[in-house]
């Protein structure tokens, strides 16, 4: 963990949010790979939702929603509650099912009866702060969803079964945030909420659950490193008939990345009741009116970012580049599905100080960078840079040397293989995009 930390800061992933003033609340900044590899990911998702599958549409709803809609959803009442305990000394607290000892973990201090926190985080809408002007940052995606049902069965003239997918911020006031971005208090959710026939609500959920689970490894997750755990009975939250869990391997335990989630009619039947609207779908040729259940797939963005992050991470020892600098260091190969690696190509004169290289490798890199996320690099030996690029993922090295200026081609590097291979500019373009969809 501690390495991939390090990495993440050094490389430019992940910065501590507002760092210059000693960080905040366990808040993370995407920096410019950060940036790149979060919207690779949000991309494969949103592509195989809603290119791959029939039925399904996308949308982008509002953080802030009417409060009532928290009402409806259970937030405010029933579930979105943390059982915590309080240090009766320095006032810590802790979650009340983490915490195994009867006193308090920092200044040994005994501690209360648990007591209910809820998750959400509140904030005042309009110029007075009085408590008709309250509102939520939304905790989760999927109510902009449910609210909204009606609108995308009338706009989009839909018929169930039916998905609505979308990504966006959610907020929970986090007791105990941990694990890097594991578990922090801001955080993006890929959401695909699933409507369908009640009857039928079995069968999509042993689908989706083989879905989600296929889809993090076609993005390059090891078979070993992913799972499913079913979640009891007992266990279930509030609004769920079903849930299993796709758990990562970290190194900190087998941990939640996603959830799929039964519903049920929770939702509809609960936004119908506090809306006064019904929200219950017509079937016209069967005269059949219904709420249909929910299937809902649920996944965290930064979670599944740390997960192929961890997945990717790897240190060779005694070094594959075979430099003089490198040969007794470890060193670092951050295997990234190309289509998650935030840049794909580098371009590296073969050295710095030979403009007529330096001139045609910044040619080749003006031509490829509306093309592909590339980077220009000249600093350091050849090897060296290789190195700096195996460690964020680069797919493809491509150098200029001497035979380049007589020959107008360049050596393409494989990040996996390491081996080279020549290629003319003129043919770069095509050969690139080909090699970087192709399986
Ligand atoms: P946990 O039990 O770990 O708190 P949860 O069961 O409350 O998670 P859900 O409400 O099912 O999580 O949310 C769906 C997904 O949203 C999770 O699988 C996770 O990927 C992501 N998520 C939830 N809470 C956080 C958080 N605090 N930080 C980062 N991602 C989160």
């Amino acid at each position: 963990m501690s390495k991939i930390v390090s990495l993440c800061k050094r490389r430019g992933f992940i910065f501590p949010s507002s760092e210059i003033y000693g960080g905040f609340g366990s808040c993370y900044d995407f920096g410019p790979l950060g940036v790149e590899m979060k919207n690779n990911i949000k991309k494969i998702w949103w592509d195989e939702m809603i290119k791959n599958y029939e039925n399904m549409i996308g949308m982008d709803a509002a953080i802030l929603m009417n409060p009532q809609v928290w009402q409806a959803s259970g937030h405010l009442t029933a579930g979105f509650v943390d059982e915590l305990v309080e240090c009766k000394s320095c006032h810590k607290r802790f979650r009340a099912d983490e915490i195994k000892s009867k006193n308090c973990l920092d200044c040994g201090g005994g501690l209360t009866e648990p007591k209910k926190f809820n998750l959400m985080m509140k904030t005042f809408v309009g110029s007075v702060e009085d408590e008709a002007a309250v509102t939520y940052l939304r905790p989760e995606t999927c109510q902009g969803i449910y609210v909204n049902f009606e609108n995308v069965l009338n706009s989009m003239r839909m018929k169930i079964p039916l998905g609505i997918a979308q990504i966006g911020k959610a907020f929970r006031n986090e007791i105990t945030p941990k694990d890097f971005i594991y578990r922090t208090r801001e955080f993006e959710q890929m959401e695909m909420q699933w409507f369908c026939h009640p009857k039928e609500a079995a069968k999509w959920f042993d689908y989706w659950k083989t879905e989600r689970l296929k889809w993090y490894l076609n993005s390059g997750i090891k078979k070993e490193n992913i799972r499913i755990k079913e979640i009891e009975k007992s266990q279930l939250p509030h609004y769920a008939k079903r849930v299993i869990d796709i758990e990562y391997k970290f190194s900190f335990g087998w941990k939640e990345i996603e959830g799929v989630h039964n519903r049920g009619d929770w939702d509809l039947s609960n936004h119908s009741k506090y809306s006064g609207k019904d929200l219950r779908y017509y079937n016209e040729e069967t005269k059949e009116r219904y709420f249909p259940y929910i299937i809902e797939t649920s996944g965290g963005v930064d979670r599944s970012f740390f997960a192929f992050l961890y997945d990717a991470y790897q240190e060779v020892e005694g070094g594959r580049t075979k430099t003089t600098e490198s040969t007794k260091e470890r060193e670092i190969l951050l295997k990234l599905d190309k289509k998650i690696a935030p840049i794909k190509v580098a371009v590296l004169p073969l050295v710095r100080n030979k403009p007529e290289l330096v001139k045609k490798a910044k040619e080749v890199y003006q031509l490829l960078k509306p093309h592909f996320m590339c980077q220009y690099d000249e600093l350091g030996s050849i090897g060296r840079r290789y190195r700096r690029q195996d460690e964020i993922a680069t797919i493809f090295c491509l150098t200029v040397d001497f035979e380049s200026l007589e020959q107008d081609d360049l050596t393409i590097r494989n990040r996996d293989t390491m081996k080279q291979e020549r290629v003319k500019t003129k043919e770069l373009i095509s050969i690139l995009k080909e090699k970087l969809t192709n399986n």
